[in-house]
């Protein structure tokens, strides 16, 4: 495994690899690396004949400069996880040779209405920097196939824009959410919940399969419906001490607000507890 920090390097291994006519397949992620991350790094082995994992802690999609600053780094404990995994490269780029004109001199992406509503609308500004962070990731790597989490649901709707909208030539891959035994979604911000606030934590998954249980359970749905299950679960969650930015149902292909349950729906959720902020989706 060689861990490369070099942007010329890690772009002339990768071009050196596709000349032999081997294919990449790439996991984009922060590091603070944790099994949600490595079930993506399993499916890109079973993909493609090599494998790259980047760990960049992108400044340009933290909404919140003291998010970014207590955004756990563990490079060492995440290179040692890489290496029992057959990965053949870790890209580890630094910012300043990343965006060497700094951050603020970086054109953003602006990849349209999927990137405003719900997380876009409580983090101004966080899309923009995703897209264009992994739109130079993919320029740089060059991978066939990218591989993804569905835990962050809109943002692999915001790649998946992305290569729509840019001759990228590569496959985006969704992988299930990884959840610890209680059901908490594995996130490194997990790490830096209290004891208590992590015994709390649970509760949006909770929230999120009684939402699913009870439109399972409606015959003749409708937004009305929606809306009152929505506000319920946020009812619950303030309850026991979350602060939700948002409970959402919504159609599974658009993030538009459903009038029925003819189509696919998934349920998203964005809560504080205390200090950290945490995101949940699942699919009804
Ligand atoms: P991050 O390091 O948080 O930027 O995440 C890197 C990749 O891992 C993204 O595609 C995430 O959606 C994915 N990911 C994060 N948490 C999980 C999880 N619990 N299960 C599956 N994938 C995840």
């Amino acid at each position: 495994m060689q861990i490369i920090s070099d942007i010329k390097k890690t772009s002339s291994l990768c071009q050196k690899w596709r000349d032999k006519g081997e294919s990449i397949s790439f996991v984009p992620t922060m590091g603070c690396l944790h099994a949600g991350h490595l079930s993506l790094i399993k499916k890109a082995q079973s993909l493609a004949d090599h494998v790259v994992v980047s760990i960049f802690v992108n400044p340009l999609q933290f909404d919140n400069a003291d998010d970014l600053l207590k955004y756990p780094v563990t490079l060492d404990e995440d290179t040692l996880k890489l290496a029992d995994f057959n990965v053949d490269l870790v890209f580890t780029p630094k910012a300043n040779a990343f965006y060497p004109d700094g951050e603020n001199q970086v054109k953003q992406i602006d990849l349209g209405s999927i990137t405003v509503l719900l997380e876009g609308a409580q983090r101004p500004g966080h899309f923009a920097g995703v897209a264009t962070v992994v739109k130079h990731l993919f320029e740089i790597i060059r991978p066939n196939v990218a591989v993804f989490g569905e835990k962050d649901f809109q943002q692999l709707m915001v790649i998946k824009q992305l290569v729509e909208t840019f001759p990228l030539d590569v496959e985006i891959i969704g992988m299930p959410t990884f959840r610890e035994q209680d059901g908490l979604a594995m996130s490194s911000r997990n790490l830096r919940l209290s004891e208590n606030e992590r015994k709390k934590a649970p509760a949006i998954y909770q929230q999120l399969k009684s939402i699913k249980s009870a439109i399972n359970a409606s015959t003749n749905i409708d937004t009305a419906d929606f809306v009152e299950l929505e506000r319920r679960a946020c009812e619950n969650l303030t309850a026991v001490g979350f602060v939700p930015d948002y409970v959402a149902i919504r159609e599974t292909d658009t993030l538009s607000i459903p009038e029925n349950h003819n189509n696919s729906l998934v349920i998203l959720v964005a809560v504080k507890l205390g200090q950290i902020r945490l995101i949940d989706n699942i699919r009804v």
